[in-house]
């Protein structure tokens, strides 16, 4: 008989929350280093570079397929055998062992990692809930083949808006990139490859109202930032890409966040409890690159 099927928790010297870049870092050096350690993931691991099509930013591998690489990374952890569980961490009990509750049992470990990452944010417009999956699309790569020789709106002015839109241009007919501010968050090199794009229409400033259809999406109302009439686009697909929003409901209250629920740590990842650190796009303050995981403020003083 298993621990776990006498219903004691599993037990290690770290756990890992989190199967995205930064918890199969966490975990190739945990392994590396010959500490018990488990990671958990409540899907697949890879993160949300898995649904990028194209990562340009990364060094020594330039142009390469978000889930190819990750793909690549989660291999390198199976060479340190480091063990990869799909489960779903629903509580977390702190203490000198930090005990980890999921529906399949529960885990306990001396140090926590805690790398959850950050889910698409949503809109909350009239339309949205109701066509998710029937028009609405929070990410290109798992649907854009679907919208081929259609017109879709793109939401949002950063750099996910921007480089799904560009990936958009091998599906659908037209491409409206629309954002509520005429200046773009995106990156310079990003604005200059996509913007001139013949197949999208950049449209600001407006504001998304509502998102329409009969079993599917057929339009997206807009108003103009200044005021003035609404606009109707008949669109089939409304891709919305309007920043993230960090996957910490099991910490709150337990752990210092800043007001958006990202997890506020020290420079060394230490966060408010003792042994617990967090690490990638859940913690505050971070630049959210699959290769950096630096305080903004640290990075902003180095000019
Ligand atoms: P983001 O940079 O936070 O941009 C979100 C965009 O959505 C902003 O332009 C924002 O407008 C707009 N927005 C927010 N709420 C809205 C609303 N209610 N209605 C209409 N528009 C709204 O988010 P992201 O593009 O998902 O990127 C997240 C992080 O990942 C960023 O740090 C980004 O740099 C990073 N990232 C990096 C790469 C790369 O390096 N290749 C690729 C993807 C993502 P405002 O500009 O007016 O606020």
């Amino acid at each position: 008989m298993t621990a776990e099927q006498a219903g004691e928790a599993l037990s290690f010297e770290v756990a890992i929350v989190g199967g995205g870049p930064a918890g199969l870092t966490a975990g190739l050096y945990a392994a590396r280093a010959g500490r018990s350690t488990v990671l958990l993931e409540q899907t697949a691991p890879g993160g949300q570079a898995m649904t990028t099509w194209r990562v340009d930013n990364y060094p020594g591998l330039p142009r390469v397929n978000g889930a190819e690489l990750m793909l690549r990374m989660v291999e390198q952890t199976r060479e340190h055998d480091l063990p990869i569980l799909t489960r779903q961490v629903t509580a977390w009990i702190p203490g000198v062992l930090h005990r980890l509750v999921t529906p399949d049992g529960d885990l306990q470990a001396r140090a926590l990692i805690l790398a959850t990452g950050a889910k698409p944010r949503r809109l909350h417009i009239p339309g949205e809930d109701t066509y998710h999956g029937r028009g609405v699309s929070y990410c290109a790569t798992c649907d854009g083949a679907f919208f081929r020789d259609m017109p879709v709106a793109v939401i949002g002015g950063g750099n996910t808006a921007l480089e799904e839109a560009e990936f958009l241009t091998r599906f659908a007919s037209k491409i409206y990139l629309v954002h509520r501010r005429e200046q773009f968050r995106a990156d310079h090199v990003i604005q200059q490859q996509v913007l001139r794009h013949p197949k999208i229409e950049v449209l600001t400033p407006y504001v998304p109202r509502e998102i329409r259809g009969d079993s599917a999406v057929q339009s997206l109302r807009l108003e103009p930032r200044g005021g003035g009439a609404c606009r109707e686009l008949p669109v089939r697909g409304v891709f919305i890409f309007v920043g993230l929003t960090p996957q910490t409901e099991f910490v709150r209250g337990l752990l210092d966040t800043d007001p958006d629920g990202y997890i506020l740590t020290q420079p060394n990842f230490a966060a408010s409890q003792p042994g617990v650190f967090a690490a990638g796009d859940c913690r505050a303050n971070v630049l959210k690159q699959i290769v950096a995981d630096r305080y903004l403020s640290e990075f902003s003083a180095r000019g």
